[in-house]
């Protein structure tokens, strides 16, 4: 089983020829509106790829907040008890404006997510072979009571560190799975190095991530694949081979799948190359969620 302590947003996505300026009103393209946050899209991601999912957040008292429950409701596979109304505060939203260059910009209204708090995490029952997850997009001691209690079952922890933000050393410490991708990797080892990181780079800045013995560090480098750095090897994958349409949503897909092969026992590589496979085939449809795969499509993938 995965338990999943993360965000929920509404997403609003707006097209636009360019934005306005202060004062200015200027026409739309288009409007979408899909279910977003990275708990949320992990959460899918962990329950597709046929993990018995528990998700823990929480939405505001208002529509946006009803429907996206709905929605999560139904996903096989995933429990949605864990998730509250919040009042005296909206549901999370994410206004995202593409312009005409494909440029995103985007307002992120933290709202109910913000107040997930430690006592909601506090009493959640778990076997001692689950795995937990939780990213940046909810309050850090929430994470750090959530993953201590974690600890305290026998269950193992994973954080997606993201977005990048300054780490609490008293939560790194219950990390045993730090998940980044290239950008927060170069954010969080504070080196010099832009861009790019070449196989040395990649070695130290795992060995600079790395807060205790026993944990494994995870850096997912897009087209050029994964790398994982534990304190006796490093495993590096390529990356699946295929034709991507729209990348967002691959560093979801690869969470939510790696921390359900890990549930089902997978030894380290494999349940590397199970997110990888995820990952790869979450960039070959577009949307965050709509593209989450399935255990079937992730099976057909690596058997190929
Ligand atoms: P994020 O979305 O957080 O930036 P990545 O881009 O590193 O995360 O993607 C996560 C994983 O998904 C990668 O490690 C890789 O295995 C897979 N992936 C991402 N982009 C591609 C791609 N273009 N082709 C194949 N696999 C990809």
């Amino acid at each position: 089983n995965v338990y999943v302590a993360g965000s929920i947003n509404q997403d609003i996505a707006v097209r636009l020829e360019r934005r306005p300026q202060p004062g200015e009103t200027v026409p739309g393209e288009s409007a979408s509106f899909g279910l977003g946050g990275k708990g949320a899209n992990q959460a899918i991601a962990a329950a597709r790829s046929g993990a018995a999912v528990e998700l823990i957040g929480a939405v505001g008292d208002d529509r946006f907040g009803e429907e996206l429950l709905a929605d999560l409701d139904t996903e096989d596979g995933l429990s949605t008890a864990g998730v509250h109304r919040a009042s005296n505060t909206s549901t999370g939203v994410a206004l995202i404006t593409v312009d005409a260059d494909s440029e995103n910009a985007i307002v992120a209204v933290p709202g109910a997510n913000a107040a997930l708090a430690p006592a909601d995490v506090g009493d959640v029952g778990m076997e001692d072979d689950a795995v937990v997850l939780s990213q940046f997009e909810i309050p850090q001691p929430t994470i750090r009571t959530f993953f201590e209690q974690a600890h305290a079952q026998g269950a193992r922890t994973v954080l997606n560190p993201a977005p990048a933000e300054t780490v609490r050393e008293d939560l790194l410490e219950r990390v045993d799975f730090l998940v980044v991708n290239e950008t927060e990797a170069l954010f969080y080892a504070d080196g010099d190095s832009k861009g790019q990181l070449s196989q040395d780079e990649l070695v130290e800045t795992a060995a600079a991530l790395r807060t205790h013995d026993e944990q494994v560090v995870v850096v997912t480098l897009g087209e050029a694949g994964v790398f994982a750095s534990t304190p006796s090897e490093t495993i590096e994958l390529d990356a699946y081979a295929v034709d991507p349409v729209d990348t967002t949503g691959a560093g979801d897909a690869f969470v939510g799948a790696f921390a359900t092969a890990l549930g089902d026992g997978l030894r380290l590589r494999d349940a590397l190359d199970v997110g990888a496979a995820a990952g790869a085939l979450a960039t070959t449809q577009t949307g965050a969620a709509p593209s989450l795969p399935t255990r079937a499509a992730i099976e057909d993938l690596r058997a190929d």
